[in-house]
């Protein structure tokens, strides 16, 4: 009772922090426990391991390789779902940086400086990774094939592993993953977050989070709570409780949106990756509705994956645009978009995350379950197990417009709710009125263009608002 009477206050006052190591201590122990983290994180390459060489030794028919279905049907949308409910965890205990430390533990690291200038546009570098990502795997069809998809999780792996050859701590993390990067994204409206306590912090001299002490060395993206300030960089790994003398590191519940709030867009990693995603995300649900956008792209190109490429460039380049404008437009109405301190900043960033969001969890969800009936009977046909080809069933049609519009009506609702807040808290006065319904009309439009086309993927013909102009 007392739990939803905190949760209650919680979502009342954005403002308003719930430290779950201090309502839960044994949650705390879990975290301190290092070695937990280790076993998750060697079990976990194991897993990778074996996704690989099934990726690249195993059958190179999509219905008779499982790996497929566990990378993009299981691992990458549980990790997205999850962001919401415990932002970066899956950063705590993910494999790809178990080689690299390896290596700096057998002092084979050079431990160089990352060069200044990386570091400034390092965002800039892990947007246009992300993009890559996302451009050949779409247009070239990786999902459904084993060998393209083990080929990406070996060059993130190789990535990881030569950043951590050249440079000292976990740079490849610290600047360049283009999925830790989207994870800071989806984590800035966790219902968690990693913060210190800043009282305790005022008393430190060691600064141990994030120098380390002789025998343990600090943050491993030179963070360390006493300056984690969002949850975009952060990896919650837990590493600096155990070098903490005050206790200062909380784990808190708080407003989801709450973060959005204090920032208002003045996030760089935001600015520039958001209306990217959207814009992959509508040249996406492009793809999973009706117009069944690569099928159309294969038989023109006849399967070459350059012209495929070329040809998905277009769709990309157009949803980029689309978001890009009506973002602009709302920062125009609002009228604030430079901030003396911070620099160039977007008010209509926040306001379209929860979108962006929510946009990229149900194009990942739709694979999830239109291919989860056949996943058990495709382990059978790889093994040669076939009493499991029974193993199959359906799903009902109404379950994908039920979490579409769900996550889509959920993040409308959250971007009307940082609209107003914006209008009548942070610009009271500054704003005219019909700028300010202009900026919803906007954001309506981005709202319904992402219902259009995902509807489209719908078979219900009554709820199919394509259909009905058919
Ligand atoms: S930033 Fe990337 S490589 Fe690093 S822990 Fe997170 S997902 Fe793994
Ligand atoms: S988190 Fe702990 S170690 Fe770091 S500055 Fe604060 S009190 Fe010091
Ligand atoms: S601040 Fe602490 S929890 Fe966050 S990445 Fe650094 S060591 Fe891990």
């Amino acid at each position: 009772m007392q739990f939803f009477k905190n949760i209650n206050r919680l979502l009342s006052d954005p403002e308003k922090r719930f430290d779950l190591f201090v309502a839960f201590p044994r949650f705390y122990k879990l975290f301190l426990n290092q070695r937990l983290h280790f076993l998750w994180q060697r079990f976990l390459v194991v897993i990778l391991l074996v996704l690989i060489v099934a990726g690249l030794f195993g059958p190179q028919d999509p219905a008779r390789n499982g790996m497929l279905y566990l990378c993009w049907g299981l691992w990458w949308p549980m990790v997205i779902l999850s962001l919401f409910f415990v932002g970066r965890m899956w950063c705590g205990v993910c494999p790809f940086p178990v080689a690299g430390r390896f290596l700096k533990a057998c002092r084979l690291s050079l431990e160089k400086t990352v060069p200044k200038l990386i570091i400034k546009n390092s965002t800039g570098i892990a947007v246009i990774f992300f993009m890559l990502i996302i451009w050949v795997e779409e247009s070239t069809g990786m999902k459904d094939s084993p060998k393209e998809t083990a080929w990406l999780l070996i060059v993130i792996w190789a990535g990881a592993t030569f950043c951590a050859l050249l440079f000292a701590n976990q740079s490849w993390c610290q600047y360049f993953c283009p999925l830790g990067k989207l994870m800071g994204i989806g984590a800035s409206i966790s219902w968690i977050e990693f913060r210190p306590d800043h009282s305790s912090c005022r008393q430190c001299t060691t600064y141990a989070c994030y120098k380390g002490t002789e025998q343990l060395s600090g943050c491993p993206v030179s963070l360390g709570a006493v300056k984690v300030t969002n949850n975009l960089k952060c990896l919650v790994c837990g590493h600096c409780l155990q070098l903490c003398p005050h206790n200062s590191p909380q784990l808190n519940v708080r407003h989801p949106l709450s973060e959005l709030i204090i920032r208002k867009g003045k996030l760089i990693t935001c600015t520039m990756l958001v209306p990217f995603l959207m814009g992959s995300q509508l040249a996406r649900f492009m793809d999973q509705n009706i117009f069944n956008l690569m099928d159309r792209i294969e038989l023109v190109c006849l399967y070459d994956w350059v012209c495929q490429m070329g040809l998905y460039a277009v769709p990309l380049v157009i949803g980029f645009i689309l978001v890009h404008v009506i973002i602009s437009y709302g920062d125009l109405f609002f009228g604030i978009y430079h901030d003396e301190l911070m620099g160039r900043f977007s008010p209509m960033i926040p306001v379209v995350l929860p979108l962006a969001f929510a946009g990229e969890l149900v194009s990942r969800l739709n694979y999830t379950f239109r291919n989860l009936p056949d996943f058990i009977p495709t382990l059978g046909r790889q093994f040669g197990w076939e009493t499991l080809e029974r193993l199959t069933f359906t799903i009902p049609e109404w379950v994908y417009p039920t979490y579409g519009v769900f996550f889509i009506f959920l993040s409308e609702i959250a971007g009307l709710y940082l609209l107003q807040k914006f209008f009548v808290e942070e610009c009271e006065g500054i704003v005219p009125l019909w700028k300010y319904r202009a900026i919803q009309v906007a954001f309506f439009a981005l709202f319904g263009v992402y219902l259009c086309l995902m509807s489209t993927g719908w078979h219900i013909p009554s709820i199919n608002i394509m259909l009905l102009f058919q």
